[in-house]
């Protein structure tokens, strides 16, 4: 079995980004990397989009973007702009093929399928495959999505609806989500908030289907494409141990209230390139515990009154813009933190808050 210097288990968004992030720095020239990866080949396989709050790598993978959101209500509706933050979403099958295409070209870099085809005794290992003990009353993030072309041009490609509330809630919270890349092709997602263990949440497809029949009137529409997918709304065990270091959602990447990812990943990537000479020695790298904190807050107040969501949603736009995408990025300064907290329902915070867990 041959050695390598540094292993990567999973070649997903985080194996890859991180692969790649090493390799255009030239931290492979002298170094081997063997990337573990099951899948038999690379297609694409899920949209992943964020407020663009930094450069990252990917510019050219990315589908649309946007400089204008809506979140709306039954009854009422909220347009905003976020020029300064553009809305990214990026085609993951473009991210997998420029990704291998640039790892093939260097020979240190090797695909296993198994772990157990290298010797692992003498390398650095970054995993991003999670242990996930979830318990019953964890809750995700769970959700189906169809890009669908239309017979007619129906969408304004210009904006995007971030969250539109009016749906069934069905005692839990729920959402729909909707990015026109064209006027006559969007991706439409239900979303859920909530524990697994309620299977009649999981009708997906009868979901999208009404909503796309009644709330946004479309009749004559294809299927091109569906992504499925269950994000955990909790941390998934993270040891650091001495020769291994998780990445990705295994690393803690996620951020809990929002189920945002990709630009984590991409920032945890730099920061192991950054450090990569004294890996065995640096902290980890973490969403900032200002944030778990206040997403561990905001996690009780959405279990225990679901029925508030849509509106706490809402009210938390009422604050600048620009705030609002920092805070949900990662990126939020004190000072706008407290604007936010301040249009939160303070009874209820401070009651979850002081809730005995
Ligand atoms: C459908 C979907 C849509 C999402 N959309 C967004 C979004 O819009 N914005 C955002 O910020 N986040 C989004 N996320 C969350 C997050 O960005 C993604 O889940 C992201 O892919 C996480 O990267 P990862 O590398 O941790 O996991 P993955 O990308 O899932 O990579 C893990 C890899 O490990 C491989 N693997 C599995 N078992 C083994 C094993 N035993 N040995 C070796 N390899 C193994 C898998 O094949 C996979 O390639 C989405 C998630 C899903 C599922």
């Amino acid at each position: 079995m041959k050695d390598f210097n540094y292993i990567i288990i999973g070649g997903g968004c985080a194996g890859l980004s991180l692969a790649y992030e090493l390799e255009i720095n030239k931290k492979l020239k002298d170094k081997t990397l063997a990337i573990i990866e099951p899948r038999s080949e690379y297609k694409k396989d899920k949209t992943w989009s964020f407020w663009k709050v930094f450069n990252h790598n990917f510019n050219d993978c990315v589908k649309k973007s946007w400089e204008e959101f809506s979140i709306n209500l039954p009854s009422k509706t909220k347009h905003l702009k976020c020029d300064d933050y553009p809305y990214q979403s990026i085609d993951s099958g473009l991210f997998y093929k420029k990704i291998i295409n640039k790892l093939k070209e260097n020979k240190n870099i090797v695909f296993f399928k198994n772990i157990k085809e290298v010797n692992q005794n003498n390398s650095f290992i970054f995993n991003s495959v999670p242990s996930i003990e979830s318990k019953k009353n964890d809750l995700w993030q769970h959700f189906c999505g169809v890009e669908i072309k239309t017979k007619e041009k129906i969408f304004d490609d210009g904006i995007i609806n971030l969250m539109d509330f009016n749906c069934e809630q069905r005692k839990s919270v729920h959402f729909f989500y909707t990015l026109p890349f064209e006027k006559d092709r969007a991706l439409i997602e239900t979303t859920w908030l909530s524990t697994m263990n309620d299977n009649s949440l999981k009708d997906y497809d009868n979901q999208i289907q009404n909503y796309i029949n009644q709330n946004l009137k479309i009749k004559d529409y294809e299927i091109m494409f569906k992504e499925v997918g269950a994000i955990p709304l909790f941390y998934p065990l993270n040891i650091k141990e001495k020769n291994k270091l998780n990445i990705g959602t295994a690393g803690g990447m996620t951020r809990l209230s929002t189920g945002y990812t990709f630009l984590n990943i991409q920032e945890q990537s730099k920061y192991i390139r950054e450090n990569l000479e004294n890996i065995q020695n640096i902290k980890l790298f973490e969403i900032s515990k200002k944030y778990q904190i206040l997403d561990s807050i905001f996690l009780k107040v959405l279990e225990n009154n679901p029925e508030k969501m849509p509106d706490i949603f809402y009210k938390m736009f009422n604050s600048s813009t620009e705030s609002v995408i920092k805070f949900l990025s990662n990126k939020s300064n004190f000072f706008e933190d407290i604007a936010i907290i301040s249009k939160m329902p303070k009874f209820i915070f401070l009651k979850e808050l002081l809730r005995k867990r």
